[in-house]
């Protein structure tokens, strides 16, 4: 064992894979503090700026005071409290739909939902950028899988065509979390139509982000639809902690009884879930916050092609800006916090090998000026 983990680590390291993992102080938000530097934070998932909102934090501490800090269970033995009602409620209201059941995180919503409705005898048709929570999913579903280029329909058409499999789920992000464009929805809708297929969709960055009032990628293509189980997250755009499935009443039925994360799993404490209404109800009221991070994530592309900085084909707050060799891209972050600016290098796994990259992300927060001004170091450091 000793041996195998010193080559292990030594392979890593001669990759260009080590990870380190930096130590922020205080709180998250535009600005964070890092190494006892304040500096400009431009990769964190807090799209909208609520995870450090007065108003979920007083949620979060009136709903300690009535239920304490524990849920002491899982959901399914002592631990469903009122705050887990009420967090149901609010999402299913908000991405109207019949069911909603609420994980302890995306992660475990994609382990359980995938694990829970396919099996041996499903064929699963996967995008292959999907996030690694839903490749883990698969994996534990010992379904047969059948991977389809990014976005690439015709090829998922085919796929489709040829599969003789009863049971069909076709499985993507909404908003690809490294790349940052959307899933060409209304296409794969049509698809999942012709070939009696589900769709399960991870909108995990979509949630709060894309689509006029934030309800996510269905929103963007004005798409409801009974073959369409959805999942998304809170932490991300909404400021807080854990994740929901919307879908029938029946399929949540079903989840609830065989998801083994959700079944064997402390639920998410009271506090959590009470930040999370909070969220869903600020973004009810507040479009104008969204309104911000779509013009921002604009603005920041845009700016970046001027400089001939390539996005590939993001459409999102999302914004990669592909540099390639592992030790390049992390030369370029390192030389981007020096200038005061803290934007993550992603590497493979998490990217396909050979593109690695800046993954730059926007939020509502973001003054024009600071975006202009961080191109132009961006576009610096490049060089
Ligand atoms: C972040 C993310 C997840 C995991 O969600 P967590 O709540 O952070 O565990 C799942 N899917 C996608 C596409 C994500 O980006």
């Amino acid at each position: 064992m000793d041996n195998f983990i010193t080559e292990k680590l030594i392979e890593l390291k001669d990759k260009g894979l080590i990870r380190r993992i930096k130590k922020v102080h205080g709180p998250q938000g535009k600005y964070i503090n890092i190494d006892n530097k304040d500096v400009l934070l431009l990769c964190s998932n807090d799209y909208l700026g609520l995870a450090n909102d007065q108003r979920l934090k007083d949620a979060a501490i009136s709903a300690i005071s009535e239920y304490g800090t524990g849920s002491g269970a899982s959901r399914l033995v002592s631990g469903t409290m009122t705050p887990h009602i009420e967090l149901e409620k609010a999402i299913r209201d908000f991405k109207n739909a019949e069911a909603a059941l609420v994980f302890n995180s995306g992660y475990n919503a994609n382990i359980g939902v995938i694990t829970s409705l396919c099996d041996r005898n499903t064929e699963i048709f996967s995008d292959k950028l999907n996030h690694a929570s839903i490749v883990d999913g698969i994996t534990g579903s010992r379904a047969s899988l059948r991977r389809y280029p990014h976005l690439d329909t015709d090829k998922l058409r085919e796929l489709l065509k040829e599969s003789k499999s009863k049971r069909k789920m076709i499985i993507t992000d909404g908003v690809f979390s490294m790349d940052g464009d959307v899933t060409p929805l209304k296409k794969i809708t049509e698809l999942a139509e012709e070939f009696d297929a589900l769709i399960y969709l991870d909108d995990a960055h979509g949630t709060g982000s894309v689509g006029s009032t934030g309800r996510g990628t269905t929103e963007v293509f004005n798409i409801k639809s009974n073959r369409i189980i959805e999942m998304g997250t809170f932490g991300k755009a909404l400021g807080s902690f854990g994740a929901y499935v919307c879908a029938s009443t029946e399929i949540i039925e079903l989840i609830k009884n065989t998801a083994r994360s959700f079944i064997y799993t402390t639920s998410l404490p009271p506090a959590v879930c009470a930040a999370s209404v909070e969220a869903i109800k600020i973004i009810n009221n507040d479009t104008e916050r969204i309104t911000r991070l779509q013009k921002n994530a604009e603005l920041l592309r845009e700016e970046l092609n001027n400089r001939g900085i390539d996005t590939l084909n993001s459409t999102t707050q999302i914004i990669p800006a592909i540099i390639g060799p592992n030790h390049d891209a992390m030369k370029v972050s390192e030389r981007l916090l020096i200038e005061g600016i803290f934007i993550q290098a992603i590497r493979p796994p998490s990217v396909p090998q050979g593109s690695a990259r800046l993954r730059i992300t926007v939020t509502s927060e973001h003054t024009e000026k600071e975006l202009i001004e961080s191109v132009e170091k961006i576009a610096g450091a490049l060089k």
